[in-house]
């Protein structure tokens, strides 16, 4: 029996996949313009697979892709009469490849009908997220994502439609070039108003990357401190004059030179989980390599258990040959250091990792401390960095007072 969502919040940050259309779409699976989601009928293959590579690089969840897989938005291109079938091969898809490793979030988005002036207008929205839910709920989807609401109303009615599964409900606004909804409502009255309607994890995703939406979820937090927090950004760097990308006249062709560093997406995961953000995940543009680092950072990928013996004096790889460090090579959470006592506090202030994330990390033995010579030695090489025969170990790049240390 797998542990639902709400409770693996509970224990801790739960790590989400990555963005599914673009990455379709490069792969020439999906139209871009409409970007509809029918290779879920049409190349269910290719659509496993992308599943199978974010399970792979450590997602926990598995969204199906039933973005835009709503009976408007197909009869954009003539897909209105297969609704019940693409929801039902897009959950069934997702929950072949989650099996008992993932949950299943089943997906809604926004519509593009809703109108705030418009009681026919939201009806219509009802009926169309209800027809899409009843599909992927007889499928067995474990929660509800929905998502990319530049409206605060429509994401409220995704919330009102949701909630009446009975299963538990994500809702994430997104906000467009201005810093709020297109209502005008600021990222805490998002959160506090959908945290009112009943949805049990709110935030933001899409549109934006990490250094232009953090900010809005740190007031998120503060204005919601009780309810679970989300975080969906995008990979690509925006400006900040224009930081959704889809206004971007790089939008769709030329995003490429603009997608983010598996670094910069891991370093994202590190700030949004010290911000308090509960569930980390990404959207457009974020592939299996940036998961993989988020994973990474956040102590979720299994240890590398392959041998590798490097020799710099004998390079046999470009790494020994042009002797890269192995610390500034590898990701941000492999670390080898020298320190005076305490030194699981040295490791969380040159770090910037948490101390319960090093103490877990020492428990665990991913990182020995040893005494050499009367000086405790924190090793961290077995979170997948190798050891440098020339510079055993890092020093330790300044004394601190030891009135700021504490013991663990
Ligand atoms: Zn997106």
């Amino acid at each position: 029996m797998k542990k639902g969502i709400l409770q693996k919040l509970k224990e801790g940050p739960v790590l989400g996949d990555g963005g599914y259309l673009l990455e379709l779409e490069k792969r020439g699976w999906v139209r871009a313009g409409p970007f509809t989601p029918e290779v879920a009928l049409t190349n269910p293959e290719a659509l496993r697979q992308l599943h199978i590579e974010f399970r792979e690089a450590g997602a926990e969840v598995l969204q199906a892709l039933t973005f835009y897989a709503s009976r408007d938005k197909l009869a954009t291109v003539g897909l209105q009469d297969r609704l019940e079938d693409l929801n039902r091969a897009a959950v069934r898809v997702a929950k072949d490849v989650a099996g008992e490793r993932c949950l299943v979030a089943g997906n809604l988005s926004l519509t593009w009908m809703y109108d705030p002036d418009s009681n026919a207008a939201k009806g219509r929205v009802r009926a169309t997220f209800d027809e899409q839910l009843e599909v992927q709920v007889a499928e067995g989807a474990d929660f509800i994502i929905g998502e990319t609401f530049s409206w605060l109303g429509e994401a409220l009615l995704a919330v009102e439609r949701a909630k009446k599964t009975a299963l538990p409900v994500m809702v994430t606004i997104c906000f467009e070039n201005q810093n709020s909804t297109t209502e005008g409502k600021s990222a805490a009255e998002a959160a506090k108003a959908l945290v009112d309607a009943g949805a049990d994890i709110v935030g933001m995703n899409c549109l934006r990357p990490p250094e232009h939406m953090l900010a809005h979820l740190e007031e998120m937090r503060k204005a919601v401190p009780d309810a679970f927090l989300a975080a969906q950004p995008v990979a690509y760097r925006t400006p900040a004059e224009k930081p959704d990308f889809t206004s971007l006249p790089q939008f769709p062709f030329e995003l490429d030179p603009l997608q983010l560093s598996r670094k910069e997406m891991a370093r994202y995961a590190q700030q949004a989980r010290d911000i308090g953000v509960d569930y980390i995940g990404a959207c457009c543009g974020s592939v299996a390599a940036h998961i993989r680092e988020m994973a990474r950072v956040l102590g979720k990928l299994p240890d590398e258990q392959r041998p590798w013996t490097l020799n710099y004096e004998k390079p046999m790889s470009a790494y020994e040959y042009y002797d890269h460090d192995p610390v500034q090579a590898s990701s941000p959470n492999v670390i080898r250091m020298s320190a005076r006592p305490f030194a699981s506090f040295y490791l969380v202030s040159w770090t910037h990792l948490d101390k319960s994330c090093i103490n877990q990390w020492i428990r665990e033995k991913k990182i020995i401390l040893e005494s050499q010579e009367g000086v405790l030695t924190g090793r961290v090489d077995h979170l997948g960095g190798v050891p440098h025969p020339r510079s055993p170990h890092r020093a330790w790049p300044g004394p601190v007072p030891f009135s700021q240390t504490s013991p663990n």
